[in-house]
C-alpha cells in the first residue's frame, strides 16, 4: 500500500500595505492556505478607499467614487463560500452621470442603453442609432481584449499561446482600433459635446485622451453596457467588507507597522523589516507603489529603470464641502466640463498645472446614502483633475482652482455656493502621495498615454527576486478599484 503524502506546507505571505488590492491579494491567499499577514503604515485599512467626516456630520468616501465590475468582489465572497450579498451590497445606477457642458447644454447619462441615445439625440442632435452603434463596438472592443489585457500576465510567454490571446488579436483590426482615443470618437461623432463626453473616459485610469490609444475606448462600455454601481453605505464599504472576509480568514493585519525593507539572500526574498522586528516569510506581496518599493524597500537591488520612468498618470485635487442646501438638478455623479478639453489636458499633461478652467466633477453620496449629510443639506467631493506632484506651487494652484471651480458650478447652478460651505478639506496630490505612498500622488499609477503602455507596466512578479510579488493600481493590469482586484487573482495565480 502506498502512503498518502501531504500537500508541502504552504509559505507564509507578507503583504506590504492594506489597499483594496493588498486586501484582496490577502483574501486570496489565504483562501489558497497561506498564513498572511498585512503590514499597514496608517492605522487603518483602505489606502486611497479610506473614509473621514467632517464637523456638522458629514462623511467622505476620501478616494474612489466610481465603482464598475462589483462581480470581482463578489468572486471573493464567492471563492470563501459565502454569499456576498449577505456582507456587500450595492445597486445598480440609472442615471449614471448628469453631465452639465460649458455652452449650457444638460444631459442626463441613463443606464439604459436605448433611453441614453434617445437623450443624445434630443440635447445634442446625433442620432441615436450612432451612439448605439459606438456603444456597441465599444462592448465588442471589450469583450475581444477583456480576457487578455486585463485577467493575466502580461508577462508571461504562456499568456502569448492561448486561444483567448489569439482571438483578441485576430480581432483586433476589424475593431477600428487605431489612433488615439480621441481620433477615435471625432471619427464617429461631429457633436464636438459628445465627443468631449466620451473623451473624458479617458480620466478613468488617469490618462490623456489625446495621446491615450483608441483601445481605452471601451471604457464606456464599463459604464454604459456593464453598468455604474453604488455599494450600500458608499465605496468604503468594498474594503471594509473584504477586511470582514480577510480577518475571518484568519489573515493578521498589522496597523501602523510600516515595511521598512524587504530582505533577501541569494535572488530569494526572506522576509521584511519593520521599526518593530524582523518577520521571515518566504513570499511578499507589494502593494506599496512599485517606485518606492524598489526605491525605499529594495535599496540595493537592481531598479527596471525603464518601467519605473513610465511618465505617471493625472493626479486629483479634491474640495470635500459640507453644502447647506439641496440641489434636485444633481445626482451622485456629476460633471461640469470645461469650455476647451484639448487646452485642458495640456495643461495637465504638457504643462504639467491645472487649468484654468477645469472640468468639475462633483460627487454626492448623501443622494442614496441620506446619513452622509444632515438633513437639507449635501455633501460635496468636488475633484479636478490635475497633474501629479512635481513640486508645482500647489498652495497657489489650490486657491485659483477653488475660485475657479466655485465660479463654474454657481454660475451653472445659478446659485451662490461658496456661501452655503459649512465645513471644507482639502487633498491634494502631496496629501495623496503623503498618506498613501503613491509616487507624485498618481492616482492610477502610470498613464495609459501611449499604445504600449499595457506592456510597459510592472509585471505582477519580480524576475529577479524569487518570492516577490506586486499587486495595485501601479503595477499590471492597471489602477482603479477593478483592475486593483484583477492584480489580487493575477498574483494569487501567479503564486
Ligand atoms: C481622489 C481619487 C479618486 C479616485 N477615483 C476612482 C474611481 O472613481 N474609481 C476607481 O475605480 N478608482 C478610483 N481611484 C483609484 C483607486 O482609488 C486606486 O486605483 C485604488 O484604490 C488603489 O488601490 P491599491 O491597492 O493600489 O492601494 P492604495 O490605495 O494606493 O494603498 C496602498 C496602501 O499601502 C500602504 N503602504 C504603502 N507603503 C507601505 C509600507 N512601506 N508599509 C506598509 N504599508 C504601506 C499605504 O499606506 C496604503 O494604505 C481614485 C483614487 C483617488 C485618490
Amino acid at each position: 500500500m502506498t502512503k498518502k503524502r501531504s500537500p508541502a506546507p504552504k509559505q507564509p505571505a507578507a503583504i506590504i500595505g492594506a489597499g483594496i488590492a493588498g486586501i484582496a491579494t490577502a483574501v486570496r491567499l489565504a483562501l489558497k492556505g497561506h498564513a498572511v499577514t498585512v503590514f499597514e503604515t496608517q492605522d487603518t485599512f483602505g489606502g486611497k478607499m479610506h473614509q473621514f467626516s467632517l464637523p456638522g456630520g458629514y462623511r467622505f468616501d476620501a478616494g474612489p467614487s466610481l465603482f464598475t465590475l462589483p462581480a470581482l468582489v463578489d468572486e471573493l465572497f464567492r471563492l470563501a463560500g459565502r454569499e456576498p450579498q449577505d456582507h456587500f451590497r450595492y445597486q445598480r445606477l440609472d442615471p449614471i452621470t448628469q453631465y452639465f457642458f460649458a455652452d449650457g447644454t444638460r444631459l442626463t447619462a441613463w443606464a439604459d442603453k436605448e433611453k441614453f441615445a434617445r437623450e443624445v439625440e434630443e440635447k445634442l442632435g446625433t442620432p441615436a442609432a450612432d451612439v448605439l452603434g459606438f456603444l456597441r463596438r465599444s462592448g465588442r472592443a471589450y469583450a475581444a481584449t477583456e480576457s487578455t489585457f486585463l485577467h493575466k500576465s502580461l508577462h508571461k510567454a504562456g499568456t502569448y499561446f492561448s486561444a483567448d490571446v489569439l482571438k483578441a488579436v485576430a480581432a483586433l483590426p476589424g475593431l477600428g482600433l487605431t489612433g488615439t482615443m480621441h481620433q477615435r470618437h471625432a471619427s464617429a461623432f461631429r457633436d464636438a459635446r459628445l465627443v468631449q463626453l466620451f473623451d473624458r473616459f479617458a480620466t478613468y485610469n488617469g490618462s490623456d485622451p489625446y495621446q491615450a490609444p483608441a483601445t481605452l475606448s471601451l471604457i464606456p462600455h464599463l459604464e454604459h453596457g456593464i453598468g455604474a454601481f453604488y455599494p450600500e453605505g458608499g465605496i468604503y464599504s468594498i474594503a471594509q467588507s473584504l477586511v470582514g472576509l480577510a480577518e475571518e480568514l484568519g489573515v493578521k493585519f498589522r496597523y501602523s507597522e510600516p515595511v521598512l525593507e524587504i530582505l533577501t539572500a541569494d535572488k530569494q526574498v526572506t522576509g521584511v523589516r519593520t521599526e518593530q522586528d524582523v518577520y521571515d516569510f518566504g513570499l511578499v506581496v507589494s502593494n506599496m507603489d512599485v517606485v518606492p518599493t524598489y526605491r525605499r524597500l529594495l535599496p540595493t537591488q537592481p531598479a527596471p529603470e525603464r518601467t519605473l520612468r513610465q511618465p505617471r498618470s493625472s493626479s486629483a485635487l479634491i474640495f470635500y464641502w459640507g453644502v447647506a442646501r439641496e440641489f434636485a438638478e444633481l445626482g451622485l455623479h456629476n460633471i461640469f466640463f470645461s469650455e476647451d478639453y484639448r487646452q485642458e489636458f495640456a495643461a495637465i499633461f504638457g504643462q504639467k498645472t491645472v487649468s484654468p478652467d477645469p472640468t468639475v466633477y462633483v460627487n454626492i453620496t448623501s443622494k442614496l446614502t441620506s446619513t452622509d449629510a444632515p438633513a437639507g443639506h449635501e455633501n460635496w467631493f468636488v475633484m479636478v483633475n490635475v497633474p501629479h506632484n512635481e513640486g508645482q506651487d500647489w498652495d497657489k494652484l489650490i486657491q485659483t482652482t477653488r475660485r475657479a471651480v466655485l465660479d463654474k458650478v454657481s454660475r451653472t447652478l445659478g446659485v451662490a455656493v461658496e456661501p452655503l460651505l459649512q465645513a471644507e478639506h482639502v487633498w491634494d496630490p502631496r496629501g495623496i502621495e503623503q498618506r498613501t505612498s503613491s509616487f507624485g500622488g498618481a492616482l492610477y499609477g502610470s498613464s495609459s498615454n501611449n499604445a504600449l503602455a499595457a506592456f510597459l507596466r510592472h509585471p505582477n512578479f519580480s524576475g529577479k527576486l524569487q518570492g516577490l510579488y506586486f499587486c495595485g493600481g501601479s503595477v499590471h493590469p492597471g489602477g482603479g478599484i477593478p483592475l486593483c482586484l484583477l492584480s489580487a487573482k493575477i498574483v494569487a495565480e501567479l503564486i
